[in-house]
């Protein structure tokens, strides 16, 4: 592309942004101004034109309706988004009813500062329970948030220090000084605003690098850190914002009923009803959740006698949806609308493959690059990695010249792919150093490394498969985001302004590989072929100096991969990138590249220009040598 062509396409792209940005403000502030009227609007209006329609204590179980809300979408954000089991949910909700409590009884103050003092109280409490997240997860973790439940419930809410023994905590409706509100409908348009609220933060979290963090993180932690996203931190993000509307649930559902103790209502069914009203309706699907725990605790209280029935009900709903469809009624709904297309994989074959993009003009600066002498971009220095006793990588060394494309070849079981895996640092090396221009990096975190620009390919697709195609694209700019998390959360204008580029630039890529039609599929709806098109296409996103590709022409017809070979000498000459590649298909690594490394069991058994590996004795022994 030109200059001139360039700064065509940036004016317009520009253009294009502003407009999709004003718009999307107006709308979404619209939808809201709506809702919170209706929210302000509806309760008063039946309670005051209409007061035969509904008594006290059917707004009573409204309230505590939308106070399960709020804890569903909690649960949700931890469970379905980020895939971390928490079935001990109710002592993060009694945490924040425990902290109300004492705030408004004991304190003196107004349930305003009680509210915002069980969510600081919940975050806290779930960060600490967040902690062995970082190392349990299934089952194990599953048992541990079992025992903070029970814990929280048998020894900690019982002490004297909080709840003078088991008489617990009363939950006073003070909104100053001695004024206190009893009327049940005022506190449910007040729950109602606050669940506006919560589920607003949580349109943030999904539209932001938050929700494409914790969803890659539950689907694939490698891929994950490979796209530069701390998976530790992110975890622990997940517990404390979902803390945070725990605690809030908890005193909503306290103020509701006026008083609690360490048994009631926060015990161990509570947690188990809101995993099941999240399984049931469809992890990580807001609407439903929200629907579905309005209707769990609406139902029986409305239905004489239904109540003693309703956890038989749930356990029997639980097991039909698991069995039948394990993503929840929502996405058998979803299903039912609009039935998938199979999945691709099986019909891989000679499909027609588009080229791949323009390559975007770099986002990162390239003035280490130019400040380059004789410093390799990558060296490697006597680099082993172990895997019990089998010695996958023994004593290799190798270096990468930047601006430059090097080979790695080998047959199966060499160890090409752990040796991508110890630079990117995904698995620990035993031995040796790994610089990146010159600076030691094998000490550094996987996520730490891609944000030095190494950015890799997995021989096995390494995108987010449950995410959109323009989500894999946002998700691959990660590393860009300028916003902090409490930005993001309150989708601040840095945020806003940040996402609406990354979308731009998503849009762009999508357009060039003309893969318009399937930008919202799930990636895994792609066929193979496809998805090593997005994936390669997603690593160039960000213009990283070190791209590092395990056998991106696995699966695609001759014709894509000649087209790759081409373009992955553009990435060089037109834009002074450096690549490490390997790859089975021999013609394209000897087209392609300037230097060849021949990796057997695990050693360097030969090293050069490409014309002399193909004449090398040894190199051919190792092929054909196995291949006999
Ligand atoms: P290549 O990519 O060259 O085909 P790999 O790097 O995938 O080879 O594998 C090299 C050797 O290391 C193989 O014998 C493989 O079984 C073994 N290996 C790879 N990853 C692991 C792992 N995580 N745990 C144990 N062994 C592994
Ligand atoms: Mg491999």
């Amino acid at each position: 592309m030109t200059m001139a062509e360039d700064a065509g396409v940036v004016v317009a792209s520009r253009e294009r942004t502003e407009k999709r940005r004003t718009r999307f403000w107006t709308d979404r502030q619209a939808n809201v101004l709506v809702a919170a009227l209706l929210f302000v609007a509806l309760p008063l209006l039946t309670e005051h034109a209409m007061p035969k329609l509904l008594e006290q204590h059917h707004y009573f179980n409204l309230d505590v309706g939308v106070a399960m809300a709020v804890a569903a979408i909690s649960l949700n954000l931890l469970l379905g988004y980020t895939g971390q089991i928490s079935l001990g949910h109710a002592g993060l909700l009694a945490a924040g009813a425990f902290a109300s409590g004492i705030m408004t009884s004991r304190w003196h103050a107004s349930m305003v500062f009680g509210l915002l003092f069980a969510m600081v109280v919940g975050a806290a409490v779930a960060f600490v329970l967040g902690l062995p997240a970082l190392r349990l997860s299934g089952l194990y973790l599953g048992i541990v948030t079992v025992i903070f439940g029970l814990a929280m419930q048998s020894s900690i809410l019982r002490s004297s220090l909080l709840s003078g023994g088991s008489a617990g905590v009363p939950m006073f409706r003070r909104v100053w000084g001695s004024t206190m509100t009893t009327d049940n409908a005022v506190f449910l348009v007040v729950s109602l605003l606050l669940l506006l609220g919560v589920w607003l933060v949580d349109v943030n979290v999904v539209n932001t690098r938050l929700g494409r963090a914790f969803r890659t993180i539950r689907e694939n932690e490698a891929v994950a850190a490979a796209f530069g996203i701390p998976v530790t931190r992110y975890k622990l993000l997940a517990f404390t914002i979902s803390g945070a509307m725990a605690g809030l649930a908890g005193a909503m559902y306290g103020h509701t009923i006026g008083f609690v103790n360490n048994e009631k209502p926060f015990d161990s069914t509570m947690s188990l009803m809101l995993v099941i009203i999240v399984m049931v309706a469809g992890a990580g699907r807001r609407l439903a959740v929200v629907f579905a725990a309005l209707l769990f605790w609406l139902f029986p209280s409305f239905i004489e006698g239904l109540h003693q029935w309703s956890y038989v009900l749930g356990a029997f709903l639980l097991m039909a949806t698991v069995r039948t469809h394990p993503d929840g009624i929502a996405d058998m709904l979803h299903h039912m609308r609009r039935p998938p297309r199979a999945d691709a994989d099986a019909a891989d074959g000679e499909e027609e493959l588009p080229a791949l993009p323009q390559l975007p003009a770099p986002v990162r600066a390239l003035e280490s690059v130019v400040s380059l002498t004789d410093t390799p971009l990558l060296d490697v220095r006597g680099m082993s990695v172990r895997f019990g006793g089998l010695t996958a990588v023994d004593d290799v060394s190798l270096s990468v010249p930047a601006g430059s494309v090097v080979g790695l070849i080998g047959p199966n079981g060499a160890g090409k792919s752990t040796l991508f895996n110890a630079i990117s640092g995904l698995v620990r090396t035993e031995s040796g150093q790994i610089s990146l221009r010159g600076k030691e990096i094998q000490d550094l975190r996987c996520d730490q490394r891609a944000s030095l620009g190494i950015a890799r390919s997995f021989q096995h697709v390494g995108l987010a498969r449950d995410l959109s195609v323009r989500e894999n694209f946002l998700l691959a700019q990660h590393q860009l985001a300028p916003y902090s998390d409490i930005e993001a959360l309150l989708m601040l204008p840095r945020a806003a302004r940040a996402e609406a580029e990354f979308r731009e630039r998503a849009d762009q890529a999508i357009a060039a590989l003309g893969f318009e039609e399937m930008a919202h599929m799930p990636v895994r709806n792609l066929s193979g072929g496809q998805q090593r098109i997005v994936e390669i296409a997603c690593l160039l996103v960000t213009a990283p100096e070190l791209v590092l590709l395990d056998e991106p022409s696995a699966g695609m017809a001759p014709a894509a991969a000649e087209n790759l070979a081409a373009r992955l000498r553009d990435l060089r000459d037109a834009l002074g990138r450096t690549v490490l590649l390997i790859e089975h298909n021999v013609p394209l690594v000897l087209d392609t590249c300037d230097y060849v490394y021949v990796l057997d069991a695990g050693r360097l058994i030969a090293e050069g220009a490409p014309a002399e590996i193909a004449a090398n004795r040894s190199v051919i022994d190792a092929y054909f040598g196995a291949a006999v």
